[in-house]
């Protein structure tokens, strides 16, 4: 029965909050089709972005 009483005593939510709140997003170009992206990170200078799909496709498919 510990086990529940800790459950109830979890972490609040706002730590949840600030993870799934509105991320900044940076606009950027993608190295590979040159479309319009925008990424949840500052694209670094040298550093390829990918949009979306570019990126899924870039990633080993299993
Ligand atoms: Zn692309």
């Amino acid at each position: 029965m510990r086990r529940d009483n800790q459950r109830e005593n979890n972490r609040p939510s706002r730590f949840n909050d600030r993870f799934s709140g509105p991320r900044e997003m940076h606009k950027a170009v993608c190295a590979e089709c040159n479309a319009e992206c925008e990424v949840p990170f500052k694209p670094r200078e040298g550093k390829p972005v990918y949009c979306r799909d570019c990126y899924r496709n870039k990633r080993p498919a299993f």
